[in-house]
């Protein structure tokens, strides 16, 4: 890397070296040629084209597909001391910015995919002095990502039209065909990948099923004084959490959510910015864009979309390379309502939903390295263990739980498959409530088969079932035969679980179930 660059690393970033593969981005991208970048969350991909905009003469233009996204960035950049505009529908100084670009006084100018295959900016672009173009998100070209933009398949005739100046495609999730994609499309060589390594060591991976959620995360909290963000799957559920979480008044919680008041949401995220130790209750959309890199701690209060979603949540821990914490929490409810909603959409698009959700099952129900499966997913192979997840840390025991799952599999089937896993453990455990002894269930075979030793193994083994799709949900939540069962009544498919360290359990447990 040439002095100058260092330079321009130091003087305009503040960054005494690059990180990873930022300096082979950064050289390719000198050197004029197209490159797509695949760095993970908080690799720091937005330097790899702002240096280049800054060190090259002419003006990088940045295509990205949230205006929210670039307007952070903006605000960023312009805090460097980077000449930098962007041309969106909420921009009032669109004059301004357009004469700026012309005269050559702009290193960055952010646009949206829309607007750069428009005509008009088109002919903008063709009257000002370019450097480059960046296309932040580029997985959004491809189909088989899993935010396809159809803007982004204009971009390649305007790329085309200015053969000299480097493209420079980012992008933190890709596959390898979305990656196939993203080179075709956007007119790439296969040569100008540079793909970083996907750990990130620093983050201690954990995963809990649910058993009192609302203490089990307000322990954690407890326990981890720094930043930290807590994902809950409900706009709803932001609010719930932070007043639960708020009320014994040790940490300063705060909700975000698309619903709110704009002005709201931004005083509660620059609130979060700034503190050292505020705890956030968002949905996932909070920490896109944001740049906080002391977040200590990420916790997931039910099932991500995808194991790429996961992974880039979770990455907004520790982006300062210190120690941080992953959490994760899961019930089987998780997986019938996934399954549920995947019933509902297009049957094309159905196979590689349940291949996402089986992904994240094979991630919760492991008994071996979560990290290992984690980077197996980007195509990477890594170690049998890591030594920081909490399998690694404690590993957990297995146990053959094949009889407990035909037990409860018949006594789904005998009580006429309709009631939740209270009803059908008090049945098996031989409980004569008066639910119980009103519908008869007392009299049934299954009643008292469970012995006590074998209780504890009863919701464990729903969830397992749940997700090998041998139990099904109705829509009260009511437990069901799925297909899956019938091997398992027959006993030619032996049913191993893997049974989490004893946890100590504190107080009561809280109402958030
Ligand atoms: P990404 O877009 O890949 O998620 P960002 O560009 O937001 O990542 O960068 C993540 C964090 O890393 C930011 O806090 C950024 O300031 C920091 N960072 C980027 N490059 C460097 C570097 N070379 N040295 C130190 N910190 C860096
Ligand atoms: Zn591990």
């Amino acid at each position: 890397m040439t002095q100058p660059i260092l330079d321009v690393l130091h003087d305009t970033f503040g960054f005494s070296a690059f990180r990873g593969v930022q300096d082979q981005v950064v050289s390719r991208v000198m050197a004029g040629r197209n490159t797509l970048a695949i760095m993970p969350t908080g690799a720091g991909k937005s330097l790899c084209y702002q240096l280049p905009a800054v060190a090259l003469d002419g003006c990088c233009v940045v295509i990205s597909p949230l205006i929210a996204l670039m307007h952070d960035q903006l605000r960023a950049a312009t805090a460097l001391g980077i000449r930098a505009a962007s041309l969106t529908s909420v921009d009032a100084d669109w004059q301004e910015t357009q004469d700026r670009f012309r005269a050559g006084e702009l290193d960055l100018l952010y646009v949206a995919p829309e607007r750069a295959s428009s005509e008009g900016f088109r002919n903008l672009l063709g009257r000002a002095p370019i450097a480059m173009f960046a296309i932040d998100e580029a997985h959004c070209v491809s189909e088989w990502g899993h935010d396809f933009r159809p803007d982004y398949r204009l971009l390649k005739p305007l790329l085309d039209s200015f053969p000299d100046r480097p493209r420079l495609a980012l992008t933190a999730t890709a596959d390898a065909h979305t990656r196939e994609d993203i080179l075709k499309q956007l007119g790439i060589d296969r040569e100008g990948m540079i793909v970083a390594g996907f750990d990130r060591p620093n983050i201690r991976y954990a995963v809990h099923p649910r058993d009192g959620l609302t203490r089990q995360i307000a322990d954690l909290v407890g326990g981890n004084p720094g930043p930290g963000i807590v994902y809950a799957q409900t706009r709803a559920g932001t609010e719930k959490l932070a007043e639960q979480l708020s009320r014994d008044g040790k940490r300063q919680v705060r909700a975000y959510h698309a619903g709110m008041p704009p002005e709201v949401r931004r005083a509660n995220q620059d609130a979060f910015i700034a503190s050292e130790d505020m705890v956030m209750c968002a949905t996932v959309a909070f920490g896109m864009g944001i740049d906080k890199p002391d977040v200590r701690f990420v916790v997931h209060a039910g099932l991500p979309k995808s194991i790429e979603g996961y992974y880039q949540e979770s990455g907004r821990a520790g982006r300062d390379g210190e120690p941080a914490e992953a959490h994760l929490f899961w019930g089987a409810d998780d997986f019938a309502r996934a399954r549920m909603r995947i019933s509902e959409i297009e049957p094309e698009r159905q196979a590689g939903e349940r291949a996402r959700i089986s992904a994240l099952g094979a991630l919760v129900e492991t008994g071996t390295c979560r990290r290992a499966i984690l980077l197996r997913h980007f195509g990477e192979s890594p170690p049998e263990t890591c030594g920081n997840c909490d399998n690694c840390l404690s590993p957990p025991a297995s146990v053959d739980a094949t009889q407990t799952a035909r037990k409860l599999l018949s006594a789904v089937y005998r009580t006429g498959q309709s009631f939740g896993i209270g009803h059908l453990e008090a049945v098996l455990r031989g409980q004569s409530n008066d639910k119980v002894t009103q519908r008869g269930h007392d009299k049934l075979s299954v009643f008292g088969i469970v012995q006590d030793d074998e209780v504890a193994l009863l919701k464990p083994v729903a969830r397992a079932l749940l997700l090998r799709d041998a139990l099904d949900t109705n829509e009260h939540g009511g437990l069901m035969l799925g297909p899956g069962a019938r091997a398992i009544l027959r006993d030619e498919v032996q049913l191993s679980l893997v049974l989490p360290p004893k946890r100590a359990r504190r107080g009561k447990r809280g109402a958030g179930d």
